[in-house]
């Protein structure tokens, strides 16, 4: 099992905006991989580095592999930045690892164009849509401090205000016993 705690929704680190990246070293290698095990461990299909307390502007992505459950599509995706969104947005559910039992549907860009760089510092480009493009905006919100709460209207909001005290009164006791 991983090491990595996972931030819960209440821990103030989630809503902090990261910094760029700009040393693409061993211990990048080393944190990005303890976030894909950690992300794998915790069923989830996206972790970013605020997720795990780290304030830096960098994301892993494992995509299921279509008819093959067991398998993922690993991605490292460092300094990400959506370069153009399509005019249609989609809704789709969504679940977050920082909001343990809360899934919603969010409206995202159906297509977005995104340059990131990869664990060495290479830049890249891609054009990417539904299911991957969401992933990306969701773990790009982390990024900026915005969670999927923040993505849905007031009404729906009002009806998890129950789960989310909740889930920041259980913060509260964590960091008290830490
Ligand atoms: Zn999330």
């Amino acid at each position: 099992m991983s090491k990595m705690k996972i931030r819960i929704y209440g821990d103030p680190v989630l809503r902090q905006v990261s910094e760029d990246v700009t040393e693409f070293d061993e211990e990048l290698q080393k944190v990005t991989t303890e976030m894909v095990a950690a992300m794998i461990d915790n069923e989830g299909v996206g972790l970013a580095a605020p997720q795990v307390g780290i304030l830096e502007r960098f994301l892993v992505i494992g995509l299921p592999v279509e008819g093959d459950e067991d398998k993922r599509r690993i991605f490292v995706i460092i300094n990400p930045e959506i370069l153009e969104h399509s005019e249609e947005s989609v809704i789709g559910e969504e679940g977050c690892l920082s909001l343990p039992d809360i899934t919603e549907d969010v409206s995202r860009y159906n297509s977005i164009k995104v340059r990131f760089q990869d664990i060495f510092g290479e830049f890249h480009e891609i054009a990417t849509e539904g299911y991957f493009a969401r992933v990306i905006q969701h773990e790009t919100d982390h990024l900026e401090g915005v969670l999927l709460v923040d993505r849905i209207s007031p009404l729906k909001r009002s009806l998890l205000r129950g789960k989310l005290k909740r889930l920041r009164e259980q913060q509260k006791e964590i960091n008290v016993k830490a």
